[in-house]
């Protein structure tokens, strides 16, 4: 069948991508050599995978350099594309990195330029630097034709079947700029920017004949030969990020599964619920050979921020990748790499504080969901980060072990309150008594802070315990360190009228409140709400509100701190007369400055009127009892 050029217009999204490319001021304008060489890399793993690794060993990659013709041929044998791979591959954008980077561009607030540095913008790059580009490719499938694929990168593209007959692979050639040619026919400039690129890459690659590649398969090597810039050479060359990564691990273990990694923690964190959301996993080759990219067995989620690749001897190269999943050696080398990165983890904290800050501060979000790891919990545990009653700000940071150390003679729990701030947490009325007693309060600024502590339930003997729970009973035997002054015992007869007065605030609430009850836990506060279980904390409450989508209000408990002035004043109006319409102005004002507090907020009509009224009357007797201005 003679076959004619057919014209096919892009799709509107690889247009809107070309627009974006060929506009853009971005400099590094080279990077569309990476791209290639690793479509190039991609298909010659392919290839080998498909014939699980029996694949000759001149897979390679040829960059051939015309300065007279102005053009650049990157050439593989992979496992090249049929007719309608090839319409699919390079005439939508619906798997490619290109998809990614479009999404990416769309949310951006970054500017383009630096994006396209930053992510793997694929094929379409080359239009940054070409007018012209011209895809010849032959699958390794029996029976299909040698095509071409050529488009100006304007509108469309002309797809056509080769009458002569190619070796299996794909070349792909740039009719380069004119501002541009100079530079990418030369061959000392493009052996550097395939070094600075794709050094990394495991196949030759050869520029006008010459081997430029040196190093793959780094992990490999004896740790004693590489040098620290190889490292982060290759930690670039793998996630794009040209800062140095904060923590290099390179392991090399035999039992009880033989496997080689070279692991890496950047520097920055990524969007947990963005874009980024997938992008993690390991590499993982078997003997040397590419078996697949972002491989998601081999570490957990919750240590998705780490980068890099495992190569095992252990495993069958024709592994398919379906049963990795379930695979023995794939877990045991998940256990492994676990407990190594958690280790590494505990070492850097020790070794260097202010790093592991920084490590805290860029993944301690994605590292604390992993509270369900019950296999690793105490190595978990440990290497938590907490704000606290003992450090000076917000930002200083601590550690359970370092509170353990902290705990006063017979204390038995760790103590942790959910705060809003920093700042709040020193009105917190359920702290007061710990800070009377120099007790230590954790301040969990994050909701999955408290789930982590149900999870846990206790470090090193210690239970951890929420401080809103806590009463008086728990840190008895505890000397105050800040001494307050010890009001007054209570005359007996306000004694005797005290648990009638509780009745009438508990009437005046109605069924606004779970119920009222004496305090012994308050210093300096007139009152705090508890849960009436005992149990929920108002932080997992407010969580357990937005899940169930609750809009109402929690029935709390009120407590009452006896000593507190306001509440003998209280008392003394209730002696006076049960009904006396202040007591109830008092007791509804204190109830729901008491949830406000804690985030709750019904109408803050009634709030603000009923408050301004008891200035009103407040500032009437001030007035009476300091007497006339004597000026
Ligand atoms: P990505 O590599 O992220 O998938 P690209 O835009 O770089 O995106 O490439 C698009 C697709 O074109 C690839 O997924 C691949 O299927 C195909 N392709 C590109 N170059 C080659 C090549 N040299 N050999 C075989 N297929 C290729
Ligand atoms: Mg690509």
């Amino acid at each position: 069948m003679p076959d004619t050029a057919k014209t096919c217009e892009f799709k509107a999204e690889i247009r809107q991508l070309l627009d974006i490319l060929v506009h853009s001021l971005y400099t590094k304008k080279e990077i569309f050599l990476r791209e290639l060489v690793s479509n190039a890399s991609d298909a010659l793993d392919k290839y080998r995978f498909a014939t699980a690794g029996e694949a000759e060993a001149d897979l390679g990659i040829q960059i051939a350099l015309d300065k007279d013709q102005k053009t650049l041929t990157v050439t593989d044998n992979g496992l090249g594309m049929t007719r309608d791979e090839l319409a699919a591959n390079l005439g939508t954008i619906a798997h490619s990195g290109s998809a990614e980077f479009l999404k990416r561009a769309a949310e951006s607030k970054q500017g383009l330029d630096s994006l396209i540095g930053r992510f793997g913008v694929g094929f379409y790059s080359v239009f940054m630097v070409a007018d012209e580009v011209v895809v010849r490719t032959k699958s390794h499938l029996e029976g299909e034709a040698a095509m071409e694929w050529k488009s100006d990168g304007k509108g469309g593209y002309e797809l056509r079947r080769l009458d002569q007959d190619l070796p299996r692979g794909t070349s792909v050639t740039l009719r380069l700029k004119d501002s541009v040619a100079g530079e990418f026919t030369s061959p000392e400039t493009v052996k550097a920017v395939i070094r600075r690129h794709s050094n990394f890459i495991s196949f030759p690659i050869q520029v006008d004949g010459e081997r430029v590649n040196t190093v793959p398969a780094l992990w490999r090597e004896p740790k004693f030969q590489i040098k620290p810039e190889q490292y982060r050479e290759f930690y670039s060359f793998l996630t794009f990020d040209d800062q140095e990564p904060l923590e290099t691990m390179h392991v090399s273990v035999d039992a009880p599964v033989q496997f080689n990694g070279l692991l890496f923690i950047p520097g920055r964190g990524q969007d947990l619920f963005g874009l980024d959301r997938d992008s993690w996993g390991l590499d993982l080759y078997v003997k040397r050979v590419l078996i697949e990219r972002q491989n998601k067995d081999l570490l957990p989620r919750h240590l998705g921020f780490v980068k890099g690749v495992v190569d095992t001897e252990d495993l069958p190269l024709n592994i398919s990748r379906e049963t990795l999943q379930d695979n023995l050696l794939i877990r045991k080398i998940q256990t492994t790499l676990t407990k190594h990165v958690l280790g590494h983890l505990e070492k850097a904290a020790k070794d260097d504080a202010g790093r592991y800050a920084e490590f805290w501060a860029a993944h301690g979000q994605m590292f604390k969901t992993g509270y369900l790891d019950f296999a690793n919990r105490e190595a978990f545990a440990g290497l938590l980060r907490f704000s606290s009653s003992a450090l000076d700000d917000a930002k200083a940071l601590t550690s359970l072990e370092e509170y353990a150390s902290r705990a006063k003679e017979g204390q038995k729990a760790v103590f942790y309150a959910t705060c809003p701030s920093f700042e709040a947490a020193a009105l917190n009325p359920h702290l007061e008594m710990f800070r009377t007693k120099g007790v230590e309060v954790l301040y969990l600024f994050d909701p999955i802070d408290e789930f982590i502590m149900d999870a846990l339930r206790e470090f090193k003997g210690l239970a951890l315990k929420a401080a809103e729970h806590a009463g008086a009973a728990d840190l008895k035997d505890l000397p105050d360190v800040v001494k307050t002054k010890r009001p007054a015992k209570m005359a007996k007869k306000d004694q005797e009228a005290f648990p009638g007065f509780l009745d009438r605030i508990r009437d005046i609430l109605g069924d606004k409140a779970a119920g009222v009850r004496a305090s012994d836990r308050l210093r300096q506060s007139p009152c705090c709400l508890a849960s009436p279980d005992g149990q929920t904390t108002s932080g997992m409450d407010r969580i357990m509100r937005v899940m169930a989508r609750d809009a109402g209000l929690p029935k709390k408990i009120l407590e009452l701190n006896p000593d507190h002035e306001l509440v003998r004043n209280m008392l003394q109006i209730y002696e006076a007369d049960p009904k006396d319409p202040f007591l109830e102005q008092a007791a509804q004002q204190l109830f729901e400055s008491a949830m406000l507090l804690e985030g709750f907020l019904d109408d803050p009509h009634a709030l603000v009127g009923r408050l301004q009224d008891l200035l009103t009357k407040a500032s009437a007797w001030y007035t009476n009892v300091k007497g006339p201005n004597d000026n």
